[in-house]
């Protein structure tokens, strides 16, 4: 079986496709030979395989990044971790019309939104790469008989798990503060869009990094992806992606070593409408909120809240606004939205719809496939819903939202907030007071006032409830990378 494949892009893009396990800064197949293919979602058919990691090949990921612990990488200087990083970065910039095609051949997304994820990676890790020389302790006063300082140290090998909606970005996310605050990966990527991370992984390897510092493997989650959450060897996992295997990983870091956990799970954002907003601009980014990435973001603004004085007005033009999205090939010049990712998640979606149509609720628009190749659905409005129905309180991940009547602030509030999740929420008001109270109410990590899904690589981004475990992005993401040393030495005389 071949290492790699030369694959040609529906763009006309031609470049060589890496298929092994990146250990070492070297492709490698899996020890038991194993591969699977990857599917374009546009036309159901195989793109090319890639070989498979399993336990034995977790092992050997982790001793190569434990051995890069202690070689050369615990002696590189704090500023030329940065200056790797910040290469790393130049590097998809330089690469980034590949990089995004492969994003829209394995993962569908519309390639104007793919290069966006790709100019968004590149920021975070050169974000990052400035922090490298900027991680510092403290010095603590306590008396005169002793001096106090503390050192941040790398946490040690992290195990990294990552899903298919942001294939590339999730990537930067996990690789970027881990590495700049001197730790070393295993970082396995979702079984559907294993093809973007291996092309990132020889960037690595392009910029300078010492082998062993990243490891990129692709595989399965209940083998390889539970192999890195229970393993022995490795001091941190971060995960993002279901909170259903969100608990699952938790609960093997807990049996397993105790092992350091960040998750960053699923979510049911509410996005409220007060009838002083400005509704044209509320329209815009709540259709970006909810059909962007086609509804697989985990801070999708799904749940629309409308205040009842402007409810007729804002469902009419928030249908005409959705029916707008170009729905199709993701190569297409316009194209708004791309297939789903997957068989699986299509039928998922598909039987939320149905779901919602058996329980009453008024489809407003869309509610059925498009076409009858690739996993496309049209853009998706519920009306008419109660709050105990599955499709309002579930996390569908796809085209789909609903829209609901509030009749003033604390009923809005109430709605927002009655939910397991607590990942997001947008409120389009005009008014400064309304906007800072029910910031202050709403259960959420992050408040979008008048916009939405505007994540930053300098804010930080994670979820309240049942959305997660800790912060990313930002320089609270480097708290998850760092130990805290602290060092008291005595300065008087001995005390007895
Ligand atoms: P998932 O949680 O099953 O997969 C995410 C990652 O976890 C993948 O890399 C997968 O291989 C790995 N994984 C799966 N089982 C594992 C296990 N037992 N131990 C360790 N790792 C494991 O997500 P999915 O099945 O691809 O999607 C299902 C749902 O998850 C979606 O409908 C959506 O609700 C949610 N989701 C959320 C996000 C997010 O960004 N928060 C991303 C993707 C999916």
């Amino acid at each position: 079986m071949s290492l790699s494949t030369e694959i040609t892009l529906p763009n006309g893009i031609k470049y060589e496709q890496p298929q092994g396990l990146f250990i070492n800064n070297e492709f490698v197949k899996g020890v038991d030979g194993k591969t699977f293919e990857t599917i374009n979602p546009h036309d159901e058919k195989p793109i090319t395989f890639v070989h498979e990691a399993t336990e034995k090949d977790v092992d050997i990921a982790v001793k190569a990044a434990r051995d890069a612990l202690s070689g050369p990488w615990k002696h590189i200087a704090t500023t030329e971790r940065g200056r790797l990083l910040t290469k790393l970065a130049d590097l998809f910039e330089e690469n980034s019309d590949i990089l995004a095609g492969i994003e829209s051949l394995d993962n569908g997304k519309a390639t104007q939104f793919a290069k966006g994820d790709v100019q968004a990676s590149a920021y975070c890790l050169r974000y990052y790469g400035g922090w490298a020389d900027k991680i510092v302790g403290q010095t603590i006063d306590t008396d005169s008989q002793s001096f106090n300082y503390t050192i941040h140290e790398p946490v040690g090998v992290c195990g990294q798990i990552i899903p298919w909606n942001f294939p590339l970005l999730m990537w930067a996310w996990k690789i970027g503060p881990a590495v700049a605050t001197g730790n070393t990966v295993v970082l396995k990527t979702a079984e559907q869009t294993p093809l973007s991370a291996l092309y990132a992984a020889t960037l690595i390897k392009k910029a300078g990094f010492p082998p062993g510092v990243v490891n990129i493997i692709s595989g399965f989650g209940r083998v390889a992806g539970a192999a890195i959450s229970s393993h022995m060897d490795i001091d941190k996992v971060a995960f993002t992606g279901s909170t259903l295997v969100g608990r699952q990983v938790l609960q093997a870091a807990a049996k397993s070593n105790l092992k350091k956990v960040t998750l960053e799970l699923g979510g049911k954002s509410p996005n409220i409408v007060f009838p002083d907003a400005d509704l044209e601009n509320a329209i815009s980014w709540i259709n970006f909120g909810i059909y962007f990435n086609h509804g697989q973001c985990c801070c999708a603004g799904s749940r629309v809240l409308v205040h009842e004085a402007i409810y007729d007005k804002f469902l009419e033009a928030f249908k005409a606004r959705a029916q707008q999205n170009k729905v199709g090939n993701p190569f297409e010049q316009g194209t708004y939205q791309g297939p789903q990712i997957s068989q699986l998640q299509f039928d998922r979606i598909m039987g939320y719809i149905d779901e919602g149509k058996k329980a009453g609720a008024k489809v407003v628009t869309g509610g059925e496939r498009q076409g009858d190749q690739g996993y496309y659905i049209k853009p998706t409005i519920f009306a008419d819903v109660t709050n105990d129905m599955k499709i309002v309180q579930e996390e569908i991940f796809g085209p789909v939202c609903t829209v609901q009547k509030f009749k003033d602030e604390e009923e809005a509030i109430k709605l927002a907030n009655d939910t397991s999740y607590g990942l997001a929420a947008g409120i389009h008001t005009n008014d400064l007071n309304t906007s800072i109270r029910v910031s202050n109410a709403l259960k959420a990590g992050t408040v979008w006032v008048n916009q939405y899904n505007t994540i930053h690589h300098q804010t930080p981004f994670g979820g309240y409830k049942e959305s997660g475990l800790g912060r990313e992005l930002g320089s609270y993401a480097l708290d998850n990378y760092t130990q805290i040393k602290t060092v008291r030495i005595h300065l008087g005389d001995a005390l007895f």
